[in-house]
């Protein structure tokens, strides 16, 4: 379970959390969290809207880092519109997870977006799992 009760670091499913905070965005209000990975170091934030459990369907997104596209709005991709749209739906939904992987992920064919969204719920639900909280 995602929640903030305020107890320190937890470590789940081969993450470990670092920190989390309020975002204020003019989409909405998220949760944004800081993850280590244990199995290569690598720290990512998620931002994360509602509270999560294991049997709630959640619109998850993982999206791949594109520096031009998401800062500074680039025209050559969509990434910028594509985690805006991520960020619009699940504020809609009113829960939600968008995992920001940082390695520059633009032009990658694979790329999970909603349409399999199915696909990475399985690694969310481990993610967020359920004896954690
Ligand atoms: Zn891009």
């Amino acid at each position: 379970m995602i929640n903030s009760n305020g107890s320190s670091t937890r470590e789940c499913a081969g993450v470990e959390r670092l920190a989390e905070a309020n975002l204020p965005t003019e989409v909405g209000v998220f949760r944004i969290v800081a993850f280590k990975s244990r199995l290569d170091g690598e720290e990512f934030p998620v931002l994360v809207k509602g509270e999560l459990d294991a049997e709630t369907p959640t619109l998850v997104r993982i999206h791949s880092q594109c520096l031009t596209g998401d800062v500074f709005q680039s025209l050559k991709c969509d990434c910028g519109k594509q985690l805006e749209q991520a960020m619009k739906r699940i504020q809609e939904e009113g829960r939600g997870v968008i995992v920001y992987q940082q390695q520059e992920g633009c032009h990658s064919d694979s790329k999970p977006t909603f349409a399999n969204m199915s696909a990475v719920l399985t690694y969310s639900n481990n993610w967020a799992c359920a004896g954690c909280g």
